[in-house]
């Protein structure tokens, strides 16, 4: 189990440290502060929206999930603004990982 076979089916899970619980982020094959063994697990939604932009009508937007992991996202919500909570409503990993958001 790893980041991006998890984001094919589906999911977006996250290496939390066995010894040190710390989320390893970006992914890594093992803990960057112990090198301690990481046990993959959903990542804790919601997300909170740190920006949004619109490229060629279609809206794009950066979310941060547990305080410290951001991915970058498409969405085809109208109205999001920083601060908005969200939830990962699809991922799947084409050469680099995709995300949509919807809001809570
Ligand atoms: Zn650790």
């Amino acid at each position: 189990m790893n980041f991006e076979s998890e984001l094919k089916k589906g999911r977006f899970a996250v290496g939390e440290c066995a010894r040190c619980h710390r989320v390893s982020w970006p992914p890594s094959e093992s803990c960057s502060n112990c090198f301690g063994e990481l046990v993959w697990r959903q990542v804790r939604e919601p997300g909170i929206i740190i920006e949004c932009s619109a490229i060629d009508g279609k809206a794009f937007a950066m979310a941060e999930f547990e305080g410290m992991i951001r991915i970058l996202g498409s969405t085809s919500e109208k109205n999001l603004e920083p601060g908005q909570k969200v939830k990962i409503t699809s991922c799947d990993f084409d050469q680099t990982p995709k995300f949509t958001f919807a809001m809570v």
